[in-house]
């Protein structure tokens, strides 16, 4: 099957109670462990690359590649998303290697510049049918070499006129999750969210979806998250598969170390995929 837009993915899941996991993948390898599971499950997948994993492939072109290629090999809508894009070259080029989704993310820029970039970007996606996910609100710790260090949420108000100004397909939402594992337990803002999506009624993203606690998680998708990131939990299983097959002997074959790896890390993911899936209507 070839790639598809994440807006096509997203369309039913709001109004269905229901989310589409977004996971980071660097190799055939890790966009397999996702999209069999995806498969599986008979649910469309979003793979999502940041400027780690397109240097880890060799370019945007082998990043296209894999993504289509394990599309097809499990006939499974996949759509194809650069995460956290903070240029508009960075947009381009992954649009012209066939990407079918981009982020701009200039959510660390006034609101005026905010609008500006995206309105840029989502011109640029217009040419590709592409779809535009952006931010607005800031999200805290680390994620593809971006660190912030404020918790500065999402306000309904900027969030309705942002929606308004830009014309974006999705919207990632400060709340109260961060990028990365958590050093202190998060407090999800789910207030907030229900106001947001009182005021906003296209796709709402969380970022920061690893070590969410899952009540939580499956809380936001009911009020409005249709889309949950998943970065640092999918490659932490995939360091547990391998350590756990390494304190048994390593035996010098594929299959004694990286399938350990890569079941570890489907089983993470379609963990992740059956809540996100757990109070679909
Ligand atoms: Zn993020």
């Amino acid at each position: 099957m070839s790639l598809v837009t994440m807006r096509e993915i997203l369309k039913d899941a709001r109004m269905g109670k229901y989310a589409i996991g977004a996971f980071e993948f660097w190799s055939y390898d890790s966009a397999r462990a996702v999209v069999s599971q995806a498969q599986a499950l008979r649910v469309p997948v979003i793979l999502q690359v940041g400027t780690w994993e397109i240097d880890y492939m060799d370019g945007y072109d082998n990043v296209r590649y894999f993504a289509e290629a394990v599309s097809e090999r499990y006939n499974t809508s996949v759509a194809l998303h650069l995460d956290h894009a903070t240029t508009l070259t960075a947009c381009a080029e992954a649009l012209d290697a066939g990407f079918t989704s981009i982020m701009m993310d200039a959510s660390a820029y006034d609101y005026k510049t905010n609008v500006r970039l995206t309105n840029e970007a989502r011109k640029l996606a217009e040419k590709y049918d592409a779809s535009v996910e952006a931010e607005i609100g800031t999200l805290g710790g680390s994620e593809g070499g971006l660190h912030h260090e404020t918790d500065d949420q999402t306000k309904p108000e900027d969030a309705r006129r942002f929606v308004e100004d830009t014309g974006i397909d999705c919207l990632a939402v400060a709340i109260g999750t961060a990028h990365g594992f958590y050093t202190k337990p998060p407090v999800i803002n789910i207030e907030r969210l229900k106001e947001i999506a009182a005021v906003v009624d296209i796709p709402l993203v969380m970022h920061g979806g690893s070590g969410t606690p899952e009540d939580k998680v499956a809380e936001a998708i009911e009020n409005g998250i249709a889309k949950v990131n998943i970065c640092t939990e999918f490659i932490a299983g995939y360091g547990k598969g391998y350590r756990a097959q390494d304190a048994e002997g390593f035996k010098y074959n594929v299959n004694s170390l990286f399938r350990a790896g890569s079941d570890a890390g489907a089983a993470v993911a379609r963990h992740k995929m059956e809540l996100f899936l757990s109070r679909r209507k």
